[in-house]
């Protein structure tokens, strides 16, 4: 059981409340069609290292009515969400969410948090947080190699967050970092970080990312979007010649495939773990 997991169980047992913190959205700004950035000011004391994430809940009264409207049956509703900024700029932080759609052809809903921040989040309301977690993203300072990241579309949101905070200590001048960016957003941003930081390489693609060829083979690599993009972006990095100790990622994919504990894998698990363990102190409260 992981440090947080284990905090969590015991906090829910001394009746503690899941989403202890507050905030408020102070601004809601489109960077493609299907992203929103969320510009959050914090109202309580929640701190947060770049490369995590939070469980943001969904207001009651807009599930209950979710539910009437599509005929579906959830309680609360909860999902993790990286940050996008820098911890340096709290009480502010962003969140970058992309909107999940129906599956083409399937007459099922859309996803229902995503659907929330897209259509009926506005400048003032307040949401309600988890305590961040995961971490797996972070960049490793002791290692010295060349950091890689490589995402799809909001799976840049750690990147963002990480970048800021490593341009803010100048911590690049110690290892060079290559962002691999498929379907880019914030683009001017990353081209002008592009210019002004010598040792930051920028490949934005549009589509999968196939050619990995620049990626230094001593590199430590980092690696967010959906379960399949992460499960073929690991094994792109295999056969360039990382071992698989040296990929990082976050959420529930499992580029193996297998149930092999390395630490990536058990970090992996750390958000499906969390949401359980939320569940069983929702539960407990009384509250599901
Ligand atoms: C560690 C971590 C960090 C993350 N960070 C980010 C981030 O920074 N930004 C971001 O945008 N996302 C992020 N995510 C993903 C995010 O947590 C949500 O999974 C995503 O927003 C979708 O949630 P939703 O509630 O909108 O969709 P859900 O309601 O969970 O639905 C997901 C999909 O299932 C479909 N669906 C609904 N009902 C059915 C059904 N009955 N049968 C089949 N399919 C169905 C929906 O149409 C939708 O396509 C992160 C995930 C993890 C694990």
């Amino acid at each position: 059981m992981s440090k947080l997991v284990l905090l969590l169980s015991l906090a829910c047992a001394a009746g503690a409340e899941p989403f202890p913190y507050r905030a408020t959205v102070v601004a809601i700004e489109d960077l493609t069609p299907a992203i929103k950035r969320v510009r959050f000011r914090l109202e309580d004391g929640l701190r947060f290292k770049p490369g995590q994430y939070v469980f943001l809940k969904l207001p009651d009264d807009y599930v209950v009515q979710w539910n009437e409207r599509f005929g579906t049956s959830h309680q609360e509703v909860f999902r993790p969400y990286s940050f996008a900024s820098s911890a340096s700029r709290l009480p502010w932080f962003d969140l970058m969410i992309e909107h999940a759609p129906a599956p083409p052809g399937e007459d099922v809903p859309p996803g229902v948090a995503s659907t929330y921040v897209h259509q009926s989040l506005r400048e003032g309301d307040v949401l309600r947080f988890s305590a961040p977690a995961g971490g797996a993203l972070s960049f490793k300072k002791d290692t010295r190699r060349p950091i890689v990241a490589i995402a799809e579309r909001a799976g840049a949101a750690p990147f963002v967050s990480l970048l800021e905070y490593w341009f803010e200590n100048q911590w690049e001048r110690n290892q060079p970092i290559y962002l691999f960016l498929s379907d880019p957003l914030l683009d001017a941003r990353f081209r002008e970080w592009e210019r002004t930081r010598k040792t930051f390489h920028y490949y934005p693609v549009s589509g999968p990312v196939r050619d990995l060829s620049a990626v230094p083979r001593d590199a430590e690599a980092y690696v967010a979007g959906s379960p399949a993009m992460i499960r073929e972006v690991a094994r792109m990095l295999k056969v360039r010649g990382i071992p698989e100790e040296r990929i990082h990622y976050d959420g529930a994919a499992a580029p193996s495939g297998a149930a092999r504990l390395t630490a990536s894998s058990v970090a992996s698990m750390s958000a499906a773990l969390w949401a359980k363990e939320i569940e069983h102190c929702l539960a407990a409260s009384g509250k599901k």
